[in-house]
């Protein structure tokens, strides 16, 4: 088969990797990839959002199968535009991935279906907000209602601060129409836990769980990222723990989507927190995180290929998926500065020597002329080994990244080591 995977970021190189195990996969291309996607794949200078050029271009090229890994262009249907082509194509069509696109959708969603989440209420008046956060009170979190790469999340400490967060969003356009509608809700407290499941519509199977470090810094600190590390499975997120999100979340919020006349295919990510009343959902993304993803696929045992066409076919209820024994830890080496104001071009060593004890995914790098690997975004690396217990994966993946470096290279020191 000829498969297109779209994006080109670590996600997108650990979804290639797997997919260049498959012997159902004879040709693998990548759109736009990166400097370690080539290397498996052919890359194709498209952006990930340009939908028409997409189309026409998998079209034009005769794929058989096309796997679309970002969110935006989810958002924009290009599942549904890749279909109406003719095209199969892994990933929500843009009437289900409005779970993640959409704030308000989805807590919606969540109180019609009795689906635990935070307490909360959505608003298109900033006076109205205000009033509501004034009553409730802090802590409270305000969150843009669309796509503000994750930065659309204030867990405001004080009222002012949370007043200050609802008039930036509302009145001063920070996330243009993503801001123009917020949600107000309550502030949950407990360890977050991120589950992604497989699903074609109807049945549902849950990866193994994982936790991702969003701050820059160690201990949690410093500002958002789009993360720098993750591991697989999350300590703590017992086979009870699992029971009792399949039974009051995951197969319900399947369930509900299917009855809504918005059958999800793809990876449905469920962002959760174990509050003292039980795990509640935090948030919704319609694809696989990064780079939890990187972490979990490194255990996947059998062919994703053939997990995506089961998702496709409706009948993931027969797929052969294993994983195995023992954890995975995915290390993110970042652009020193990231995720403010960085600077790239900078050549990168040690690649092949972290290689034979990890496996490197690439997120912001290119090839040059040369040959030479250089670094071209925020996240640049995201070292991941396996082993048999948290803690040797931990060990092996901090051991593999010694051998890399780039100029200003920065990481934490504590992935999977604080929660
Ligand atoms: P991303 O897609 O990048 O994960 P996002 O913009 O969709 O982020 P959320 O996941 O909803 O935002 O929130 C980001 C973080 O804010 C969460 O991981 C959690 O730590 C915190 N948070 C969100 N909602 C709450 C809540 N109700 N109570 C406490 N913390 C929360």
């Amino acid at each position: 088969m000829k498969v297109l995977v779209v994006g080109g970021g670590g996600r997108e190189h650990a979804i290639v990797w797997a997919l260049s195990k498959s012997p159902k996969v004879t040709q693998l291309y990548c759109a736009p990839g990166n400097g370690g996607i080539a290397a498996l794949a052919e890359c194709v200078p498209i952006k990930a959002t340009d939908v028409e050029a997409m189309v026409n271009w998998a079209v034009k090229n005769a794929m058989d199968f096309v796997v679309v890994a970002p969110d935006d262009p989810l958002a924009l249907g290009m599942v549904d535009a890749l279909e109406a082509a003719g095209i199969p194509a892994f990933g929500p069509r843009a009437n289900a991935a409005v779970i993640e696109a959409s704030k308000v959708f989805s807590k919606h969603l969540m109180t019609k279906y009795h689906i635990p989440t935070a307490k909360y209420q959505a608003f298109t008046e900033l006076d109205a907000a205000l009033d509501y956060i004034r009553r409730e009170g802090a802590p409270i979190v305000v969150k843009a209602d669309g796509l503000a790469l994750g930065k659309g999340v204030v867990v405001a400490q004080t009222v002012s601060e949370a007043e200050e967060a609802a008039r930036a969003m509302m009145a001063d356009g920070k996330f243009g129409a993503a801001g123009a509608r917020v949600v107000v809700e309550e502030c949950m407290t407990g360890p977050e836990v991120t589950v992604l499941c497989f699903s074609d519509g109807e049945h549902l199977v849950p990866m193994p769980s994982s936790r991702d470090h969003k701050r820059v810094f160690d201990g949690d600190s410093g500002p958002n990222t789009g993360g720098m590390g993750a591991i697989s499975p999350a300590p703590g997120y017992t086979p009870v723990l699992a029971a009792q999100c399949m039974e009051e979340i995951f197969l319900p919020t399947i369930a509900a989507l299917k009855a809504e006349g918005r059958p999800f295919q793809g990876v449905l990510y469920f962002g959760l927190m174990l509050t003292p009343q039980g795990p509640k959902v935090v948030e919704y993304n319609a694809r696989f995180g990064d780079p939890e993803c990187q972490a979990v696929l490194s255990l996947l045992e059998s062919d994703l290929m053939d997990i995506f066409l089961a998702c496709r076919a409706g009948t993931l209820d027969q797929a052969d998926i294993r994983w195995r024994d023992g954890s995975a830890c995915c290390l993110v080496l970042a652009s020193g500065g990231y995720p403010a104001k960085y600077q790239t071009g900078y050549p990168i060593s040690g690649l092949d020597q972290a290689g034979e004890t990890a496996t490197v995914f690439h997120a912001g790098t290119r090839r040059a002329e040369n040959g030479a690997i250089l670094t071209s975004g925020g996240r640049v690396l995201g070292v991941t080994a396996v082993g048999d217990t948290l803690a040797s994966a931990i060990d092996s993946a901090y051991r593999s990244a010694s051998h890399v470096s780039f100029q200003d290279m920065h990481f934490r020191t504590d992935i999977g080591r604080t929660f």
